[in-house]
């Protein structure tokens, strides 16, 4: 269990100092605990990997040492990143700073929680389906799910390596965009990076400066949603077109099916993903008393929890034949679909302002008996992931005391245009 009783955001509590100077010279930063950091071990949150060190550091963790950054710790996560209240941790819940009694979100628990508290300056992240986004929303910080490919995976641990980015948290707008300048950028080891261009001055871009800005308002995202969350983000929105932006309405239809679409597609990664934990190379052991496959069994038995085993079962089956087409290519066609709707609003809108969740924060234990519940809430996230956008989470005030999180999605390498919208917001 974690040396950090408090708030348990870290599993594992560790230094690693960086270069002497560089931008994030003399900053902390928690890492989550699906990155891989050489000699410090990385255990995804699950029992499987509990003592599992890499040999080796991901390209982010490389480029935050370069940066002259402190890694100060491997921050709680959901197991494997699947979840959306850092609950299923085989290491423990992780407390919310900014909502006592309540979730901090997940996956990425770990990390929002940390930089709440003041634990670390800044934190990564990996976002699949929001897992920066929503306890960025959550704890009340900034987080940022960078467009697809900008960030390199390497060293990621993969959930669903179509969907996720690693992506920075941090207190202010310009902090989380100063830390995604360090991480971003094309990278050998990872064929899918490529550079986010001449606009890549991520931190300026923060000027607060929206005058002429069109921000769509996808009407899709806010029903359903509670009401003090919506009249928060109504009241946000306000603010934006105080300050010269003009908000029109747009429609993304394919909305009803994101989400099924999403864990169709995230559970089929998974299951072939997590193939590879079968206790022989790396991860707990299953023994060998004669049998290869009982030996595999024994060890995946004991060293997944019951949601990521649920989530291979579900992904096995959708890809099975007979079922392939039925579930896995329909959740392809579904996701094309979002992205066509995407392509039709930035016709007419420079960013899409939403609710980051649906929801305030859970209280503990009330997503765990029912999963299909959290699996909604997820409804505002996925479709940036499933569109391969980039987006954003900036605190836009409370409900009833809870925080509220305004999600800002761009267009591809859009970046800079979602770090300007959410730095009005936060002035
Ligand atoms: N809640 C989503 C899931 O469980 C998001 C996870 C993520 O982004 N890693 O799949």
């Amino acid at each position: 269990m974690s040396a950090d009783a408090s708030l348990n955001a870290f599993v594992t509590r560790e230094r690693i100092e960086g270069s002497d100077d560089g931008p994030l010279a003399g900053r902390t930063v928690a890492v989550k605990d699906n990155i891989s950091t050489e000699g410090v071990r990385t255990t995804c949150g699950s029992a499987m990997l509990a003592d599992y060190v890499p040999p080796y550091d991901a390209t982010v963790v490389e480029r935050l040492k370069a940066a002259g950054a402190t890694v100060v710790g491997k921050a709680n996560m959901d197991e494997f990143g699947m979840g959306s209240t850092t609950e299923t941790s085989h290491f423990g819940a992780t407390e919310n700073p900014a909502a006592p009694g309540r979730v901090p979100g997940g996956s990425s628990g770990g990390s929002a929680a940390a930089v709440a508290a003041g634990e670390a300056d800044l934190a990564l992240g990996s976002d699949t389906g929001g897992s920066v986004r929503n306890p960025a929303a959550f704890c009340s910080v900034v987080g940022i799910k960078p467009t697809y490919g900008l960030v390199s995976r390497y060293g990621l641990v993969a959930y669903a390596n179509s969907l996720e980015q690693i992506g920075p948290l941090a207190p202010t707008v310009r902090g989380a965009a100063r830390l995604l300048e360090v991480i971003a950028g094309p990278d050998d080891r990872d064929a899918t990076t490529r550079s986010g261009g001449a606009d890549a001055d991520y931190a300026d871009a923060a000027d607060g400066d929206v005058e002429g800005t069109t921000v769509g308002v996808p009407t899709e995202l806010f029903e359903g949603a509670d009401e003090g969350v919506v009249d928060t983000v109504e009241a946000a929105l306000d603010d934006l077109r105080d300050r010269g932006a003009e908000t029109v309405e747009v429609s993304l239809p394919s909305i009803e099916r994101a989400v099924e679409a999403y864990y169709v597609i995230a559970m089929s990664e998974a299951s072939s993903n997590l193939a590879r934990f079968d206790g022989v190379r790396y991860g707990i052991s299953g023994g060998y008393e004669g049998d290869w496959n009982d030996s595999f069994a024994r060890a995946r038995e004991a060293g997944f929890g019951e949601e990521v085993k649920r989530r291979i079962l579900l992904g096995t089956y959708a890809l099975s034949a007979g079922y392939h087409d039925k579930y896995y290519k329909k959740a392809q066609d579904a996701r094309a679909w979002v992205q066509q709707d995407f392509d039709e609003a930035f016709e007419t809108a420079d960013v899409l302002a939403s609710p980051t969740m649906p929801v305030p924060p859970f209280e503990r234990g009330e997503g765990l008996d029912d999963p299909l519940k959290l699996y909604l809430a997820d409804a505002n996230t996925v479709p940036a992931n499933l569109a391969n956008l980039p987006a954003i989470s900036v605190p836009a005030g409370e409900t009833d005391g809870l925080p509220v999180g305004l999600q800002f999605v761009g267009p591809a390498f859009g970046e800079r245009a979602i770090v300007r919208a959410a730095s009005a917001v936060e002035d």
